[in-house]
């Protein structure tokens, strides 16, 4: 077991967790990142970024999570390139997070394992990601100018999706698996108006074809009813039947809602235990963005940074009787308590 109690560990290497290692290694809280086998995130599987604040020119996914995590290395963030395999959550007091047999202790974690989004698992949907095929509307959607384009799903993400994206495509369908739909009421009505929305029920996607180009040029589609299959051309298709929080590790042990999405107080990323911290999609069901992510990464270490200053730091911990992370000239009630 490894002896030393860190300040603070931070589980998962995309937006939201790479923001959090920046600001705390500034703070010289010296944050251990646990960041995944494969780190980056949703960005990983991203080809241009045109909406994250500070790159005018856009920048490629990969390219930005690799300075977000150079940012971080910059001022002293440490990194265990493998996946959390077990996480034990105190309400106060260590906090346990494992790498395989190797154990990592620290005062505070921030949790930051993201959500991913649910895949349909047909053919073309992985190899075209990037290629006509993507998860995120709201991020992608202007690339579609003046294209046919599919959406995916029944649910409010894909009301959601369709609505923004039929601002820049030419003409958008819908595809849903049943004839009811799960949306909101006032989210169907939203896409039932727009004018170039229609709906194509009861369909399956059975693939998504690539065309000459190496680019999506249909999707091949099964009437749920009757079995028959038919292509439909398009320049882009929009897989939108959900999100899955990455909160096993931690379900149980810390409040969760009915979809697993870790719950925080307050407006703050405070959850229902002291000392532990969530961020970016890992909470979040409704923006979803990299830069919100980024966000609350930033709020999650600062509530981090102003925990560890209030309170009394563990005997177990490296800096036990030291003046914690108390920010000059203010008083130290981990030296009050001691005195
Ligand atoms: P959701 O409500 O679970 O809807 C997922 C949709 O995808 C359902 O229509 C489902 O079909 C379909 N689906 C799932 N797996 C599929 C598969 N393998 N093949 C084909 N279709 C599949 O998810 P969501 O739309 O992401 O919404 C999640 C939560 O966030 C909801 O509470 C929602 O209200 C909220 N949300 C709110 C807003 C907003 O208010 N602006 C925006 C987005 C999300 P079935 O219906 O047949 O199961």
């Amino acid at each position: 077991m490894n002896e030393k109690v860190e300040n603070v560990v931070i589980v998962g290497g995309a937006c939201a967790g790479y923001a959090a290692a920046l600001y705390t290694s500034r703070a010289n809280l010296e944050p251990l990142v646990i960041e995944g086998f494969r780190w980056g995130g949703q960005l990983q599987n991203t080809t241009d970024v045109e909406n994250y604040p500070g790159f005018p020119e856009g920048i490629m996914g990969p390219e930005l999570m690799a300075k977000f995590r150079e940012q971080a290395e910059r001022f002293g963030t440490r990194f265990v390139t493998d996946d959390a395999t077990r996480i034990e959550l105190s309400d106060g007091g260590i906090q346990r997070v494992w790498v395989n047999d190797d154990e990592y202790r620290a005062q505070a974690v921030i949790l930051a394992m993201g959500a991913e989004p649910k895949r349909l698992g047909v053919p073309g949907e992985i190899e075209l990601g990037g290629h006509g095929v993507s998860t995120c509307g709201v991020c992608d959607g202007a690339f579609f100018k003046g294209e046919d384009v599919v959406v995916v799903g029944g649910g409010d993400s894909a009301m959601e999706d369709s609505i923004f994206v039929a601002k820049f495509a030419k003409q958008l369908t819908i595809v849903h698996r049943r004839d009811e739909f799960r949306a909101s009421k006032i989210m169907l009505e939203r896409a039932r108006k727009t004018e170039n929305i229609d709906f194509k029920t009861p369909f399956l996607v059975e693939e998504f074809v690539a065309g000459d180009d190496g680019k999506i040029a249909a999707v091949r589609l099964r009437n749920v009813d009757s079995g028959a299959t038919e292509e439909l051309d398009t320049g882009g298709a929009f897989v939108a039947i959900g999100h899955t929080p990455q909160s096993d590790l931690v379900k149980g042990q810390v409040d969760t809602d009915d979809n697993g999405y870790v719950l925080t107080r307050d407006g703050s990323t405070k959850t229902n235990l002291a000392g532990v911290f969530a961020a970016g999609d890992l909470v979040d069901h409704t923006y979803r963005q990299a830069a919100t992510a980024a966000g609350t990464g930033v709020m999650s270490a600062l509530d981090a940074e102003w925990y560890l200053r209030d309170t009394p730091p563990s005997p177990e911990a490296p800096w036990a009787g030291k003046a914690g992370v108390a920010q000059e000239g203010e008083p130290d009630e981990a030296e009050a308590v001691e005195a």
